[in-house]
């Protein structure tokens, strides 16, 4: 599992089963709503769709930003 603090300066995708609307948010500002230990699956299944309203009813995908060097190093240190 991905855990949200290993993603942290990339970004969320998520796109809704029902009613097709989708949405993007950074990383960064879940970690600072439901924590850093959170896993991206689990973060995925307790959104809301804000057109819909429906819960966990998603598929997400993880968008990665930022300079390719930093993003090789968290990866390589892994913390
Ligand atoms: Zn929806």
């Amino acid at each position: 599992m991905t855990r949200l603090s290993s993603i942290r300066m990339n970004h969320l995708h998520l796109s809704c089963d029902v009613c097709g609307h989708s949405a993007q948010m950074p990383v960064a500002a879940l970690i600072d709503a439901i924590g850093p230990e959170t896993t991206a699956h689990q973060a995925a299944g307790n959104a809301r769709c804000s057109r819909c309203k429906v819960k966990g009813q998603n598929t997400f995908r993880i968008i990665y930003v930022g300079e390719g060097w930093e993003a090789m190093q968290g990866a390589r240190q892994d913390r």
